[in-house]
């Protein structure tokens, strides 16, 4: 959005836990944690704390004159939290950031290992990694490539693993195997040895609605990987920083893969933070051919460093990881139980804090409702209006089907469930 354009949105005035208030005194419940950011609640006092100390001792080193405290020991941190042998950690500010640097750092490497031909990054459709162009190009988003498509290159794309929808014989387990043997046959496609890497977000975020695979989906994707020497790269720039439950999602299955991106979560909204996280047998020899030819002016930045050690201070101190399990399990159930009273509740899945809704036109066939509908988007304006917010991206001509993000901070408890489930009961009646 530019500045200084007609904004139908309200002005901010302040904001507490999970609560916003704009300045007219409205009160929202900020049940996607703006989008799927603000993890530990707004406003914590020890952010704060943490944050002015580190203002007024540096508020600014450039990476290439000094190191800092804060994003030494922030890197140490995620490095001991990182799955298996992740432990190189690469600061960014944002998630589109964390996955260019993923790509580049994917090429690097098959050009130091001497593996030049290796150039195509598979993704899935759809997906969201962002909006620079390298993370637009494995996008699986057809309306945001379209402007841009002549200047961008076209990285293939396999189905993602949308098993509700499907209407077959196979048990749930054979389903997850099925999509994931679609990359096994995407590289035989492609040719095993143009394939640099494969791109996932482990649970989805806004483009499929928090999509959970089956378990065999997650294990097949890692074999495959392993067999053609692809390069596995998780995108947890939404997932990571504990919204499922875990600090990574990866965890839930074991996995570890061979990149990982992670962003939102990682600061929670009080700086813009991301990280990708990797390998020493993946950094070490790109850094032993010339270094990485990459990097951004407010990398490891200390402000928004010591943000990131107090959030993960804060979800340590306080248990967030069990809350957002918890808590996202007692909200899930009390989200299933629209589907009583609402025939156009189609699906309702995710994991941890990272839940959504699925509407649709007719629950048996899982028939979308007509696009000019804009039945999420329209769902969206009436809760907010009832200060309720609740997150839905804006899919124009690439609509797929609807669905409402429900993520609140990952301190929410369930006696606040009820400014969540009065609002959207309502919403929902009057969407009927
Ligand atoms: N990857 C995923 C899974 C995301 O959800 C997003 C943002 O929504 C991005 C990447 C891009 O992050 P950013 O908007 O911080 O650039």
């Amino acid at each position: 959005m530019f500045y200084q354009s007609r904004s139908r949105r309200p002005l901010i005035d302040h904001a507490k836990g999970v609560y916003m208030w704009d300045v007219d005194g409205k009160r929202y419940i900020d049940a996607s944690s703006g989008a799927m950011v603000s993890n530990i609640g707004h406003s914590d006092p020890r952010v704060i704390a943490a944050m002015n100390e580190q203002l007024e001792k540096a508020s600014f080193a450039y990476r290439l004159h000094f190191e800092n405290d804060a994003a030494e020991t922030l890197a140490y941190r995620l490095s001991e939290r990182a799955p298996g042998d992740l432990e190189r950690v690469f600061f960014v500010s944002g998630g589109s950031e964390a996955i260019e640097s993923c790509i580049k750092l994917a090429r690097q490497y098959a050009l130091a290992i001497g593996q030049a031909q290796r150039s195509k990054i598979i993704s899935r459709f759809p997906s969201y990694h962002g909006s620079t162009l390298g993370a637009l190009a494995i996008t699986g988003y057809t309306p945001m490539h379209a402007p841009f498509a002549p200047m961008m290159v076209d990285q293939p794309k396999i189905p993602a693993p949308t098993c509700y929808l499907d209407h077959d014989d196979l048990t749930y387990h054979e389903r997850g195997l099925k999509y994931a043997n679609m990359l096994e046959a995407e590289i035989l496609k492609q040719g095993p040895e143009t394939v640099l890497g494969f791109i996932m977000e482990p649970v989805g975020g806004a483009a499929t609605g928090a999509l959970v695979a089956p378990d065999s989906y997650y294990r097949r994707i890692r074999e495959i990987c392993d067999q053609y020497g692809i390069l596995l790269i998780y995108d947890e720039v939404m997932t990571g920083a504990g919204r499922t439950g875990k600090y990574f999602a990866a965890e839930h299955w074991g996995i570890t893969p061979d990149i990982l991106a992670v962003s939102k979560g990682l600061a929670a909204g009080y700086a813009p933070l991301g990280a990708m996280i990797a390998p020493d047998r993946i950094v070490g020899p790109v850094l032993d051919h010339g270094g990485f030819i990459h990097g951004y002016t407010y990398a490891g930045n200390p402000i928004a460093c010591a943000a990131g050690n107090a959030v993960l201070d804060v979800i340590e101190e306080d248990n967030l990881l069990d809350n957002a399990a918890q808590s996202g399990a007692a909200l899930k159930t009390e989200l299933g139980k629209l589907a009583n009273d609402f025939s156009m509740i189609g699906d309702v899945r995710g994991l941890g804090l990272l839940l959504a809704v699925e509407l649709v036109k007719n629950r048996e066939t899982m028939e979308p409702f007509d696009a000019k509908h804009m039945a999420a988007a329209r769902l969206v304006d009436i809760a907010y209006d009832k200060g309720l917010i609740i997150y839905w991206r804006r899919t124009r001509g690439g609509y797929r089907g609807d669905h409402v993000m429900v993520c609140p901070p990952m301190t929410i408890t369930p006696d606040q469930f009820n400014d969540i489930m009065d609002p959207l009961r309502a919403a929902l009646g009057e969407l009927q």
